[in-house]
């Protein structure tokens, strides 16, 4: 028997998207035109812009082609030591998310981490999907990260945080919420402040390219992470999980209480990697290319 990932279900080309960068709206530093046209220039389909505590619809260069998906990064800053903070992008319909045009979304300083339900509480009221951004560099904790209910996706890599401060997220926050059974799924984004922080890491969607589409693939899970590799199939079989991609390097099961050893050579293309007895719950598959950069997979659940 054959269990496939669901976005490699649907035999569709992938869109390549961006959930999260910022512009001279908030703290940027390209602006809202320059960032569109040079992420169409790095031939991306879709593109969030996401600046702090604004929420924007506006194509700032419709003419590129590029679509841009309605969103904004909440955030607040929580009391205690050094400078923990909960943020959260919001990605929503065109029509219906709850939100005006560049409106301001403020919440107030103050509580701990597992106190900021309110932020994705809201923002699901909202009808958008959310996202829970960079939690090492937020100092968010795994009891943190379980706490918190209700987000769809979580930052797996977030190119700012690892070229501005030198912070991996890299799927340990990931991995404690689904062995936990919870249902999110990984996401790579730039988070990209200056330009040329853009296009990095980047998500491949399974859908057509509209935001009802593009919301409902990432809803199910129906894509990759990706800094580079690209991820053909991913699927179990017989107790063997596979993959197909772009020449890689390294290979990786990934399962939080079961570790696997990784396969090594230069210019894998195809893999099977035998799956552990012990492993019960999910395995997600990790590549890496000549490069360094990497590919994730989001889970089957076994
Ligand atoms: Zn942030
Ligand atoms: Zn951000």
């Amino acid at each position: 028997m054959i269990l496939r990932q669901a976005a490699f279900q649907k035999k569709i080309p992938f869109l390549k998207g961006g959930l999260h960068c910022h512009t001279t709206l908030s703290d940027g530093k390209g602006s809202p035109e320059a960032t569109v046209r040079h992420h169409a220039h790095m031939g991306y389909d879709f593109l969030a812009i996401t600046d702090h505590r604004r929420y924007n619809f506006t194509n700032f260069a419709p003419d590129t082609g590029l679509l841009i998906l309605p969103g904004m990064e909440a955030d607040r800053f929580l009391d205690g030591s050094g400078m923990q903070v909960v943020h959260a992008v919001a990605l929503g319909p065109e029509t219906g998310n709850g939100y005006t045009d560049g409106q301001e979304v403020l919440y107030e300083r103050g509580g701990l981490a597992v106190d900021c339900q309110d932020i994705f509480d809201d923002i699901r009221k909202a009808n958008n999907l959310a996202v829970l951004a960079h939690p090492t560099w937020s100092g968010n904790t795994p009891s943190d990260v379980l706490a918190l209910q209700g987000y769809d996706m979580i930052e797996i890599w977030n190119t700012g945080s690892e070229l501005d401060w030198g912070i991996s997220d890299r799927g340990y926050h990931w991995d404690v919420l689904l062995s936990a059974g919870r249902r999110v799924w990984g996401v790579a984004s730039d988070d990209g402040h200056a330009l040329q922080e853009n296009g990095f890491g980047f998500v491949r969607v399974a859908a057509e390219k509209n935001v009802a589409s593009i919301l409902e693939a990432l809803k199910n899970g129906e894509f990759y992470a990706s800094c580079g590799p690209e991820i053909y199939d991913f699927y179990i079989e017989d107790g063997w999980a596979c993959i197909h991609c772009s020449p890689v390097d390294q290979v990786a099961v990934r399962n939080f209480t079961a570790p696997h050893r990784v396969v090594q050579k230069n210019g894998i293309t195809a893999a099977q990697i035998k799956i552990r007895d012990c492993c019960q719950d999910y395995i997600r598959m990790e590549v890496v290319d000549e490069k360094g950069r990497r590919a994730w997979t989001n889970p089957i659940f076994l």
